[in-house]
């Protein structure tokens, strides 16, 4: 499928704008495809060389719910820099993410789920600073999940998501996270992407940030949440995402004459 030509051009006109760009991209569903399990989730090999290649003219984050270490193998990619766990660890040294330490607690609330669906397709992936309970294989578990998790100890907070409720230390969240990213790189031009809920934070404080800014929405099926479409300025299909970054390096490789 070929990029709509209207945003192509609205992608050209921000590579050419006030320097350095920024591009901050979510991980699962926008960067690697939405799998059944989350253990099974891969980049794909031409994302992967496409983040290179835009890596080596313009800034390139990845700003994930995955941990530091977990994201860095999925997208073992030179030059690009990450923001995990929400908001709560980053590849560079920044005073602006939030101290974290609530791993007990995370771990008790962790078992206690484990232990209440012990008989169910509920999924749990165990993460450095934080816990996600998938419901994927059975959307049955979303009431009663989330009943489980209406109360938790002070410190923590519920995270939504896609078929998905993390459990994870309050503060941080994608806004804060690219509040990093932009404290490091002041950008001039910023280009975010996400498919989820979690996302619409990292929108709001791109437009915040008084650059130029434009935010694409990934849809990878019938699932993604209207507020992040609401929140962007245009929608591409998750596949669609390679060419969005083989466009960005094109144009900023060869500006036109001027
Ligand atoms: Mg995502």
């Amino acid at each position: 499928m070929t990029l709509d030509a209207a945003l192509a051009q609205r992608l050209r006109e921000l590579a050419r704008g006030p320097a350095p760009l920024l591009v901050a991209s979510d991980l699962d569903g926008t960067l690697a495809p939405i799998v059944q399990r989350p253990e099974d989730a891969r980049v794909p090999p031409a994302t992967l060389t496409a983040l290179e290649r835009l890596a080596t003219v313009a800034h390139v984050a990845i700003v994930t719910g995955r941990d530091l270490a977990t994201a860095a193998a999925l997208a073992p990619v030179p030059g690009v820099e990450f923001v995990a766990s929400h908001g709560h660890e980053a590849s560079f040294a920044t005073s602006t993410l939030p101290a974290t330490g609530l791993s007990e607690l995370i771990e008790e609330v962790t078992g206690d789920i484990e232990t209440r669906f012990a008989d169910t397709a509920l999924g749990v992936e165990r993460k450095a600073r934080s816990v996600a309970f998938h419901y994927r294989a059975d959307p049955s578990l979303a009431a009663p999940l989330r009943e489980a998790l209406r109360e938790l100890p002070e410190g923590l907070r519920l995270q939504p998501g896609r078929l998905v409720l993390e459990v994870l230390p309050a503060g941080g969240g994608k806004g804060t996270a690219l509040g990093a990213l932009i404290e490091r790189f002041l950008p001039g031009s910023l280009l975010v992407l996400g498919d989820d809920l979690t996302d619409v934070a990292m929108f709001e404080g791109a437009r915040a940030s008084g650059g130029r800014v434009l935010v694409l929405a990934i849809e990878g099926g019938t699932e993604t949440p209207a507020e992040v479409v609401a929140a962007a300025d245009a929608v591409v299909d998750q596949g669609q995402v390679d060419e969005v970054l083989a466009l960005l390096v094109e144009a900023l490789a060869d500006p036109p004459p001027a």
